[in-house]
């Protein structure tokens, strides 16, 4: 096999230095460990259900609305463009963007706070921990060994955030949040990436949606600034087009951003290895005033879009669904399929959780639907 990855930087993840597999397995014959990987990742069936989770709106309210799955493809997108520029393992950072949303309940993120809530009792949910618990444990595709069994760098790259408790339970795995190190190159770029794909389509898909109006937006400088330049440049321009024209300027300039400001902290720290970037402070950025227009960008987001009160109604109805699904079967496993009343003898609260997390949206519905309204099995 050609070594693709000779050609790296020297501060690059590469397959050959990997920290290993859980279980070991003999190396890929004709793919890096890290396209091996990516290629599990995206058979799994966590991965499939992505595609009826909900990003901000619930999955059926349009067919052209971003997904969990549309949303992780743009991440991976983004992320390989990056990855590129700097020279580092394109294949790690797309492994580590297709899986980084798996353990996303049904209904976002009003889905993670319920499930969180109903779980406080018994260590929490976190989508994040979550992901890492669906490649390590739940998939069920392997004869010789349960999850995904994914490299270290990998399943360090899913884990973007960790509670010292929760890092001591993971042992190796979260050792960086208790050293305050930080990731390898590859994990921080598929995190910012993340950002710079959720801020944008979500201004298509809100604009989409009517809920927020391009005017509005204005507000933000980021946006003004660029709508500014392709009003001026393409007069007479459709709307619809002026938005798509206006949101492909700013993720154009967000990743240029990112590759130059990173390859000027780069140039300074000058890493030898892969340790000297844990050792390092964030290698991966953009620069200070570009990090100030995004917050800007996500503020007026978060203010206008994700507290919109429809959004709001939709988020308070998915949140009792979950609460109450969670409460039924908490106190009546039996209403569970059965392997997994089986698993809540043995585990608990924890497996009701993980059920309720591997639902999509209109499975939850469904379910909420069959368990309560009278006349319906
Ligand atoms: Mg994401």
């Amino acid at each position: 096999m050609v070594d693709r990855e000779a050609e790296l930087a020297c501060f690059a993840a590469r397959s050959a230095q990997t920290r290993g597999r859980q279980r070991q397995e003999d190396p890929p014959r004709s793919r890096s460990q890290f396209q091996r990987d990516r290629d599990r990742i995206v058979h799994s069936t966590a991965f499939r259900r992505l595609e009826y989770k909900t990003q901000v709106f619930v999955n059926h309210e349009g067919d052209l609305f971003r997904t969990r799955l549309t949303h992780s493809l743009e991440v991976a997108q983004i992320a390989r463009s990056v990855a590129r520029c700097l020279r580092v393992n394109e294949d790690l950072v797309e492994a580590i963007s297709l899986a980084h949303d798996l353990g996303h309940t049904p209904f976002g993120h009003a889905g993670q706070d319920a499930l969180n809530e109903c779980m406080l009792p018994f260590g929490g949910f976190e989508h994040n921990l979550q992901s890492l618990r669906v490649v390590d444990v739940l998939e069920e595709r392997y004869g010789e060994f349960d999850g995904l069994n994914l490299c270290f760098e990998t399943r360090e790259g899913i884990l973007k955030h960790c509670s010292p408790d929760n890092a001591r339970r993971l042992g190796a795995v979260a050792e960086r949040f208790l050293l305050r190190r930080q990731a390898p190159i590859e994990a921080q770029i598929a995190n910012l990436a993340d950002e710079i794909a959720y801020s944008n389509h979500d201004i298509d898909d809100g604009i989409r949606s009517r809920l927020i109006e391009s005017t509005q937006l204005e507000q933000a400088p980021l946006y003004a600034r660029h709508r500014q330049v392709v009003i001026e440049t393409m007069p007479g321009i459709a709307p619809r087009r002026a938005v798509h024209e206006t949101v492909r300027r700013i993720i154009d300039t967000l990743v240029s951003d990112l590759i130059e400001e990173s390859e000027r902290r780069i140039a300074a720290a000058a890493p030898a290895g892969i340790d000297d970037v844990r050792r390092a402070s964030a290698l991966v950025a953009f620069s200070a005033p570009i990090r100030a227009e995004a917050d800007t960008l996500k503020s007026f987001l978060h203010r206008n879009l994700y507290r919109h009160p429809q959004v709001v109604r939709m988020t308070t109805k998915a949140g009792r669904i979950v609460r109450e699904l969670f409460a039924a079967f908490q106190a009546e496993p039996r209403l569970l399929p059965v392997e997994h009343c089986a698993r809540v003898e043995h585990e608990g609260p924890r497996a009701i959780a993980d059920y309720i997390a591997g639902m999509t949206d209109r499975f939850a519905i469904r379910e909420h639907r069959r368990l309560f309204a009278v006349g319906e099995f």
